[in-house]
């Protein structure tokens, strides 16, 4: 089921200010003589650069939709280089632009949403071939019967449908909305950077065709900008693979590393450990499990003052309050621990799924045996001032966890108290 709120303005991060501040750039009246330069070389430079970066990754999707991004750049500047020097277009303008403003928007989509394949040059094979093929096929026709094309290009199709404020060909709008269409079907059935990223870049598309031979730096800049959001979106991804937990989407253990090396010098360390979770997998399956999980990230997720959580690896999560002292941590602890324990969790698996409504309400009501839920110990340790490295405090925070659970589990221990110095206790019963 598509859900619209799983659009998340985080995926846009990484191509939106593109977007933007090459729609701000393209309409500067003058371009400084840096900028110019940098815009002439920068999408050979981006398909280039870019492309190899996306190769290291596997990713020939956007390999191919660099090419492809290129290719139209390339043939639209032939134009507009032709209508700066002799100040009136090609002979073949028309034919090429309105070729150009159908056919980009179509291939963009059909390599947007066409998956890669698990053989790299196989997949790269096909998706070069089909662009050979349009390529000839286009050429070939173009060729044969200029004019016609031409025309049937520029023909207002749907009289009806036609406004005065449309300065691309009536097809190439269609063709636009149908590739728009299908991005953000596909972001919101797989929303992530790169989708998202290729919903920004059809936009940025949109935005510069119609400005090619108006806007003196139009074509340059916003070429490059459509080309960076791709690579961007890439390097997006990459940094998620390697900082973010894919299972329950909370930063992993490598974001936590890097944090700790810019700590300040007062913090709070709490190791957090699911009780029993072994026996709760062993009694309702590894798949439930993992739900549990999520769900007990999401709950670490909502954590107050300042505190930010991480998975640290199997069902063990890192609750870091920068700034803070355990005093200050102490409720906002209890207040997760508390709403992991009270959480219900409703079994929704195929053969416990209710037959009717009634049955169905019943079971959110809370009286069903599908029911289940869990509960976390906690070990807190507050940076001493003897200790050099965040290390050490984890340390202290995993022996806490370990009174903790001695203590019966489901409580929070510190490494305070652990060495009898403060007595501040907050448990679950
Ligand atoms: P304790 O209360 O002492 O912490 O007991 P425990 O059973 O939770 O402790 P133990 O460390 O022995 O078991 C941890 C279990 O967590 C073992 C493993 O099957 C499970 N586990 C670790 N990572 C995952 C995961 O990603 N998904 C699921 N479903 N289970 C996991
Ligand atoms: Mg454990
Ligand atoms: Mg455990």
């Amino acid at each position: 089921m598509i859900r619209l709120a799983r659009l998340r303005f985080s995926h846009f991060v990484s191509s939106l200010p593109f977007l933007l501040g090459g729609m701000v750039a393209a309409r500067l009246p003058v371009l400084n003589e840096f900028f110019i330069s940098l815009f002439n070389v920068l999408p050979t430079l981006l398909l280039l650069l870019g492309g190899a970066f996306c190769m290291v990754y596997g990713r020939q999707r956007e390999v191919v939709l660099l090419a492809l991004l290129y290719i139209g750049y390339f043939l639209l500047d032939i134009q507009v280089d032709h209508f700066r020097e002799h100040g009136q277009v090609r002979s073949d303008a028309v034919l090429v632009f309105h070729l150009i403003c159908l056919l980009l928007p179509a291939l963009y989509t059909l390599y947007g949403c066409w998956q890669e394949r698990s053989h790299l040059l196989q997949d790269l094979f096909a998706r070069a071939l089909v662009l050979l093929a349009v390529g000839a096929v286009a050429l070939g026709l173009a060729r044969r019967y200029p004019q016609g094309i031409a025309d049937w290009l520029v023909q207002v199709h749907w009289p009806a449908l036609h406004g005065s404020w449309m300065s691309l060909a009536q097809l190439s709008y269609g063709m636009f909305l149908v590739a728009f269409i299908a991005l953000l079907v596909q972001y919101l059935r797989l929303p992530r950077p790169l989708h998202a990223a290729q919903l920004v870049g059809l936009l940025g598309l949109l935005w510069m065709l119609p400005q090619v031979f108006i806007l003196p730096h139009a074509l340059q800049v916003m070429s490059s900008m459509v080309m960076l959001v791709l690579v961007a979106a890439v390097a997006h991804e990459a940094y998620q693979m390697a900082f973010r937990d894919e299972l329950t989407g909370l930063p992993g253990r490598r974001a936590l590393n890097e944090r700790l090396q810019r700590l300040g010098r007062d913090y709070v360390i709490v190791m957090v450990d699911v009780d029993h979770f072994k026996k709760f997998n062993d009694t309702h399956g590894h798949d439930v499990g993992d739900q549990v999980l999520r769900l007990v990230a999401s709950l670490l997720r909502k954590v107050g003052g300042g505190g930010k959580a991480y998975r640290y690896g199997g069902e063990e999560f890192t609750l870091l309050f920068p700034g803070k002292s355990l005093e200050q941590c102490m409720p906002h602890m209890e207040a997760v621990r508390l709403a992991i324990e009270q959480y219900r969790m409703q079994l929704r698996d195929k053969q416990n799924r209710p037959r009717d409504d009634r049955q169905g309400k019943q079971h959110r009501t809370g009286k069903s045996a599908n029911e289940v839920s869990v509960t976390v110990s906690m070990g807190a340790a507050e940076r001493q001032a003897q200790q050099r490295r965040p290390q050490e405090v984890i340390k202290e925070a995993d022996n806490a966890l370990y009174s903790a659970k001695a203590a019966g589990r489901n409580c929070i221990r510190s490494a305070a108290q652990r060495r009898g110095a403060v007595r501040v206790v907050v448990d679950g019963d």
